[in-house]
């Protein structure tokens, strides 16, 4: 016979050891790794409750870092990534070392500066299959690869599609100077429409004409 389940009690927040930062259900936080050669785990967590000897444990959803999943790190995910995964825990509040904040994707491109406890997640992760959600990401560039927020990239003017410089044989420098930016594809497109613009100049019945004639 264990103890009876009513020995535990539900915890409101919780005072992270030789500090004094409060956590709380919902928190995101850093904890310890056994090895402390690893970064620290990132987790949610779900629930704090402390057993009858004032034990604290917090019932955590563990982030796994690209490294952690079974693809392992891919050119497009961020240094600063992370995938909430379907991998669930009980840990001892000791471990905790302070709050971390997961900003969605959008939020994390739209930070002035990244601190070290700033980081992101655009995928849920399921940890037993090595799935994830969304499976699909948009892609960008000639290497239609998703957009990584680390990397530099470049918006093309007219397609609007957005490419790396070191795909396009350019040096960000030679990127941040540039006024414009047209893609190689659009670049020869708008050699061809030259004689266009040189149409629209003539007698509005002559453009007419040429229209027709295309449409045969
Ligand atoms: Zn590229
Ligand atoms: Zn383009």
């Amino acid at each position: 016979m264990g103890r009876p389940k009513s020995t535990k009690k539900a915890l409101d927040s919780y005072t992270v050891k030789g500090t004094h930062k409060v956590v709380k259900a919902g928190d995101t936080v850093l904890m310890r790794a056994s090895d402390s050669e690893k970064p620290p785990y990132v987790a949610k967590i779900e629930k704090i409750e402390a057993d009858a000897r004032n034990n604290v444990k917090v019932h955590v959803r563990w982030y796994y870092r690209p490294e952690e999943s079974v693809g392992g790190r891919r050119q497009f995910h961020g240094a600063k990534e992370l995938f909430l995964s379907d991998h669930y825990d009980i840990q001892s509040a000791d471990t905790i070392e302070g709050k971390c904040i997961v900003h969605t994707f959008k939020n994390y491109t739209k930070l002035e500066s990244v601190g070290a406890d700033d980081y992101f997640c655009r995928f849920e992760y399921k940890a037993a299959t090595g799935g994830f959600t969304p499976d699909r990401v948009a892609v960008y560039c000639k290497c239609e690869m998703p957009y990584n927020p680390d990397d530099l990239m470049v918006q093309c003017e007219s397609c609007k599609d957005w490419f790396h410089p070191t795909c396009m044989n350019l040096s960000p420098d030679q990127v941040k100077k540039m006024e414009s930016f047209f893609c190689p594809d659009c670049d020869t497109q708008n050699e061809e429409k030259k004689p266009k613009v040189i149409h629209k100049a003539s007698p509005p019945s002559e453009v007419k004409t040429e229209t027709k004639r295309r449409k045969r």
